[in-house]
């Protein structure tokens, strides 16, 4: 350690934070992307899904259960034998598979002693509390990151997305072909796509207002750390007079256009949206595709 660590300015120290979180962001998917590669080799071929047993030889990992966990989603134990994972009986199967993939990222980021790297997020939050609130938070973040690679390798779902095309209509092939969540699978296109994306869940707002749809989350265009850095629709409720609400009720898919923000910075997007779930559980996906993307 030099001894400019200790006497620089709050600027200063943000950037630091910054280099050194992007720099356990890219030591953690380097390992992930390792994982993936290695799979292939053993295995021979790199079609989708990736079961994560095939990940579990590699990682230490001597056993894979479930058990009635109560809200938690998966618990790393690391024993004498090796890892152990266990996961929540009572989630629907990609759930599970999100969870394990999850867990092993805890085994990435504690062999990597990615702790190290993150000597404080949020430098100007002098609450501690707060501080290690954000810490755990980017370390979930990172765990999240390791398990979107093992389960969509980004090479490989980018194929397959090339292929289909880059519209919603492709999300539930994909989700299905990696054997991964709806969300989890519109992330992931705007995450990788070539062509920039943004992925939009909106869910049941009727507890506030009936007949209403929320902004649940809203992610991209490309890899963004954090949702801070991503654009979201400039109108975040909608009612039923709107496009978005009639995809909620239709099936098929709505093409709409909309403006999303980020800042100052405003993209209008030709949007498609599509319905997914049942019942209680409906909601609707939207990509949106800047129709001004180097605005
Ligand atoms: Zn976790």
């Amino acid at each position: 350690m030099d001894n400019t660590s200790t006497n620089h300015d709050s600027n200063n120290q943000n950037l630091e934070s910054i280099l050194d979180s992007n720099q356990a962001y890219l030591l953690i998917l380097e390992r992930a992307k390792e994982l993936v590669k290695r799979v292939i080799e053993i295995r021979g071929h790199k079609t989708p899904p990736f079961v994560l047993e095939e990940y579990a030889g590699l990682t230490h990992i001597s056993r894979i259960s479930e058990a009635d966990l109560g809200k938690t989603s998966g618990l790393l134990l690391k024993m004498r034998s090796g890892y152990l994972i266990k996961v929540n009986q009572n989630h629907h199967a990609v759930r599970k598979r999100f969870s394990i993939a999850h867990e092993i990222g805890h085994i990435l980021f504690n062999e990597l002693k990615l702790e190290r790297y993150i000597p404080s997020i949020e430098y100007r939050n002098s609450n501690l509390q707060g501080e290690t609130k954000n810490r755990l938070k980017f370390r979930e973040h990172l765990c999240d990151v390791v398990a979107t690679e093992l389960l969509m390798p980004e090479i490989i779902f980018g194929e397959y997305l090339n292929n289909f095309g880059l519209s919603v209509s492709s999300v539930g092939r994909l989700a299905q072909i990696f054997g991964v969540s709806i969300p989890s699978t519109a992330l992931r296109i705007a995450e990788i796509s070539q062509h920039p994306c943004i992925a939009v869940l909106w869910k049941d707002g009727s507890k506030y207002k009936p007949k209403t749809l929320r902004v649940d989350w809203s992610i991209g265009p490309g890899k963004t750390t954090s949702v801070l850095s991503s654009f979201s629709p400039i109108t975040k409720q909608v009612d039923a007079t709107s496009s978005i609400y009639k995809a909620y009720l239709d099936d098929g898919i709505i093409i709409s256009h909309q403006s999303f923000k980020k800042g100052n910075i405003i993209k209008n997007c030709r949007v498609e949206s599509q319905r997914f779930g049942y019942n209680e559980n409906k909601y609707v996906i939207s990509l949106a595709f800047p129709t001004n993307p180097s605005a």
